[in-house]
C-alpha cells in the first residue's frame, strides 16, 4: 500500500496559502494547517473595535479557511520568542519595521520543528516569486528553506516550477506536473485558480495582514523604543499602538486616546495599569499617560488635551475623571485647550 503522506501548511488566511493548501489536498496528501500568532496580526482585532471596519467579517481568516477546506487548524502563540525577530533581524527590515525575510525563516523553523515532533512529511507554504520585495525573492527562497533547517523538505506549490525539485516531487510524494509556476505581483493567476476550484470568497489578496508593513505604527513603535531607551517591548504595547490616537507630548510620558466607542470601552480595560482621563461632565474619550514619574502638571495637560477632544471643547470648563494606579479616581475641572495649541508634531 502507498503510504499516505502528511504535510503542513503555513496559514496565513489568505488566499494563496489557501491555495496551496487546497492543491495540496487534490494530490491526496493529508494536510494540516498551522497559523503563528506574533501580536502584530492586523485582523479581528480593528474590526471588532472600529465602526468604519465594523462591516468587515470578525473572523479569525487562518481558521475560517481551514474550515472552507475541511483540515485541522493549530493556532500557536510565538509572541515571546518572535520578540527577537522583530528586536534583531539579521537580514533587517524591510520599507517599515517588517522583519520578513527573518519572519519568515523563524515560522518555516517552528514548523520544521512541529513535523518533528508530529511525524510528518514536509512543510508547504503559499508563497509565490517576486509577490514581495524582501521575502518572495527567487534569491531569498533558497535562504529560507536553509536557514530555517527545512531544506528541501520546504515545498511551495504556487511556484515550485520555477524552483529546484523539492524532496516531495522527487520521492513521488506529489506530482511536480500538478504543481504551478505562478510568479510576479499579479494576482490574476490565483484568482483564476480559485475560480476553477470554485472558491468565491476569500481574505482580500496583498491586503496588510501584519502592523509591521503599516508606516503609523511602525513610527509609533520606533517612538516607543527612542523614549524607553531600549528595542523591548511587551505584548500590551504592542496591542496598545493599534488603538486611538497617540500624542507623543512630553519625553517621559505619551497619551492614548480613544477616538470611538469601541476603542473607549477598550482602554478603559487597561484603568488599573495606568495613569487615566475620563471625561464626565460631557461625552467623550477616555486618555491613557503611559510614561514614568507623571506629574499633576502632566494630568493637568493631558486633561485639557483630553477635554479638547470631547463634547465639551468649545466650553468654558469640562470636568475630568483622573485615576491612578492603587489611588482613588477623583474628579478635575479643565479648561479644553484650543485646536491650535495641540502641537502638530505631538500626534505620532
Ligand atoms: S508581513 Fe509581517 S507576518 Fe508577514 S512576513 Fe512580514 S513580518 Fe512576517
Amino acid at each position: 500500500m502507498v503510504k499516505q503522506r502528511k504535510a503542513l501548511s503555513l496559514i496565513s488566511g489568505g488566499l494563496d496559502s489557501m491555495l496551496a493548501t487546497k492543491a495540496m489536498l487534490e494530490q491526496g496528501i493529508h494536510v494540516e494547517g498551522v497559523n503563528f500568532f506574533t501580536g502584530f496580526c492586523v485582523e479581528g482585532h480593528t474590526q471588532a473595535l472600529r465602526k468604519k471596519d465594523n462591516k468587515k467579517p470578525k473572523r479569525n481568516n487562518s481558521l475560517w479557511v481551514a474550515q472552507q477546506l475541511g483540515i485541522k487548524l493549530h493556532i500557536v502563540d510565538i509572541v515571546d520568542e518572535y520578540k527577537d525577530i522583530v528586536i534583531n533581524p539579521k537580514h533587517g527590515y524591510g520599507a517599515n519595521l517588517n522583519p520578513c525575510l527573518d519572519c519568515k525563516i523563524f515560522m518555516v523553523k517552528k514548523a520544521q520543528e512541529w513535523i518533528e515532533a508530529h511525524d510528518f512529511d514536509f512543510i508547504f507554504t503559499g508563497e509565490v516569486i517576486g509577490q514581495r520585495p524582501k521575502s518572495q525573492r527567487k534569491e531569498t527562497m533558497p535562504i529560507i528553506s536553509a536557514e530555517s533547517g527545512a531544506n528541501d523538505l520546504l515545498l511551495r506549490p504556487l511556484c515550485a516550477k520555477n524552483l529546484p525539485e523539492t524532496k516531495p516531487e522527487r520521492e513521488g510524494w506529489v506530482d511536480r506536473d500538478k504543481l504551478f509556476d505562478f510568479s510576479g505581483r499579479s494576482r490574476k493567476p490565483q484568482m483564476a485558480l480559485a475560480a476553477h476550484w470554485n472558491i468565491d470568497e476569500y481574505a482580500q489578496p496583498a491586503g496588510g495582514c501584519c502592523f509591521l508593513t503599516d508606516p503609523n505604527y511602525s513610527g509609533k513603535l520606533k517612538d516607543l523604543w527612542a523614549h524607553r531607551g531600549n528595542k523591548y517591548y511587551e505584548l500590551d504595547d504592542i496591542m496598545l499602538l493599534k488603538i486611538g490616537r497617540h500624542l507623543r507630548v512630553s519625553d517621559h510620558f505619551k497619551m492614548i486616546v480613544s477616538r470611538e466607542e469601541g476603542e473607549t470601552r477598550f482602554l478603559e480595560g487597561y484603568r488599573k495599569q495606568f495613569t487615566y482621563v475620563k471625561t464626565l461632565s460631557h461625552p467623550g474619550p477616555i486618555t491613557l499617560l503611559d510614561g514614568d514619574d507623571i506629574s499633576a502638571e502632566d494630568i493637568y495637560l493631558a486633561s485639557a488635551i483630553t477635554a479638547r477632544y470631547s463634547q465639551g471643547r468649545d466650553e468654558a470648563e469640562v470636568t475630568v475623571l483622573v485615576g491612578q494606579p492603587n489611588k482613588e479616581p477623583r474628579e478635575m475641572n479643565v479648561i479644553p485647550k484650543k485646536a491650535n495649541e495641540i502641537e502638530k508634531h505631538w500626534l505620532l
